[in-house]
């Protein structure tokens, strides 16, 4: 078999660049996944109960990146859904991001106000705050603040997902839900958030829909690809395991996830409510909720963070951590000799916690610097 690209991967990179390829370069590609269908870690497909679900837990498609948004509604109209999220604290469900709303519901009136007058004088409305910082604030009641945040919404909650206290990661990992001073419940700010009317694998059917692309299902590429002639490559897959781990293997947190139906319309009062403090696992999400689909009955996912075993479960998540940025380095460098040949791109082959917008943002650019360059 004869192609001008080999893409190892149909999540949202591999698909991207493979669009970009066939129809703005005219070239052949062919796509190599390990799994049974196309989509990635944004896969979801219809129950037995008739309800979309997402086979690896709950995808909010939130942006800010005009680009993004214009590129990928050229292959699927959208839903427009605001996700909120609601957080079991001390037995009360509260919004998350940790905002005013939450203080209110869970101090005492004398207290809220008290909080709410000095956070209005040591911030602008609408400012977000990581945790961190704010328990190293110089008045010691925002200290105080944040520690109870930090206790009641993030120890717990982080020390399931990673095993590791919140201190033990990169910032940036607790980061991602600061302090929201504001009375904004969205779980995400930006400007265009919304889910894929048809789902997430109806859009990947569309991006994929070009007769320069084929796609092998149920492969991994590591079977084929000494059978397979093509100029080059595009890896989105753990870069470890493409150097045979040779400087040792990069960690990743893994999921369990637990599908339940329940013959009632209505299991939850939101789409997502995390459980920092009680039970073994993070979050239960509703997939109705999400996707607005009227169906009877409702399914629900609970997910339970594991250990990640290769050829065992699925590396979700990098675990951003000094050490392990600098051994995805070494890998990193790798790379660079084999510039020509093979790029490197998306949440696994970069090590990275990225979001969909992006990784979608990044193939993009890809495509545009390092591709179409060099096929004049
Ligand atoms: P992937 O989707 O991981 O695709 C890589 C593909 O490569 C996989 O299909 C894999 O099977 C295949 N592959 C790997 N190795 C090989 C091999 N050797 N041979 C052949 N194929 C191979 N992002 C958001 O923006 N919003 C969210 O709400 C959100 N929620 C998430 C929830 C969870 C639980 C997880 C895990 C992630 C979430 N994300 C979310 C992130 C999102 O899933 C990723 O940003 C996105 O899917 C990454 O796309 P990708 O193509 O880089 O990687
Ligand atoms: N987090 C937390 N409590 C929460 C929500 C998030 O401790 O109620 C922390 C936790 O460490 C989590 C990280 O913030 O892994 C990022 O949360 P996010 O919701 O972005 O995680 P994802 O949706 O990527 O799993």
């Amino acid at each position: 078999m004869k192609f001008d690209w080999l893409i190892v991967g149909a999540g949202f990179t591999g698909c991207i660049i493979a669009e970009r390829i066939a129809s703005q370069l005219g070239e052949n590609v062919l796509i190599v996944e390990s799994r049974d269908h196309i989509g990635g870690n944004a896969y979801d497909y219809f129950d037995e109960n008739g309800i979309l679900v997402h086979k690896y837990g709950p995808h909010l498609f939130h942006t800010n990146s005009k680009k993004v948004w214009e590129y990928l509604s050229k292959f699927t109209d959208w839903t427009p859904y605001y996700h909120r999220v609601l957080a079991v604290v001390e037995g009360k469900k509260v919004p998350v991001p940790f905002n005013l709303n939450s203080i209110q519901a869970l101090f005492p009136i004398s207290i809220s106000h008290r909080l709410e007058e000095l956070l209005y004088e040591n911030y602008s409305f609408g400012d977000k705050i990581p945790v961190f910082k704010m328990i190293e604030h110089e008045n010691q009641e925002l200290s105080f603040l944040g520690n109870y945040i930090y206790r009641n919404v993030f120890l717990g909650y982080t020390v399931k997902q990673w095993d590791l206290k919140p201190e033990e990661l990169d910032a940036s990992v607790t980061g991602r839900v600061p302090f929201s001073f504001s009375r904004d419940d969205r779980y995400f700010k930006d400007k265009y958030q919304a889910l894929p009317k048809h789902g997430y694998t109806n859009m990947f059917k569309r991006i994929l829909k070009h007769q320069r692309i084929k796609v092998l299902l149920n492969t991994d590429y590591k079977e084929v690809s000494n059978e397979i002639d093509y100029k080059r490559m595009v890896y989105t897959g753990p870069i470890d395991s493409f150097f045979d781990y040779k400087h040792g293997a990069l960690p990743y947190r893994s999921l369990k996830f637990d599908f339940q139906y329940h013959e009632k319309d209505d299991f939850q009062e939101a789409g997502q409510v995390n459980y920092p403090n009680e039970f073994d696992f993070t979050r239960i999400t509703e997939y109705k909720k999400l996707t607005g689909q009227y169906a009877k009955g409702t399914t629900i996912s609970i997910e339970y963070p594991k250990a990640y075993k290769a050829g065992v479960n699925e590396p979700y998540y990098p675990i951003l951590r000094k050490e392990n940025n600098e051994k995805y380095t070494l890998y990193h460098q790798e790379t660079q000799q084999l510039k020509n040949q093979v790029i490197f791109a998306g949440r696994l082959a970069e090590y990275k916690y990225f979001n969909m917008d992006q990784v979608a943002a990044r193939a993009l650019h890809l495509f545009e610097t390092e591709i179409k360059p060099s096929n004049p």
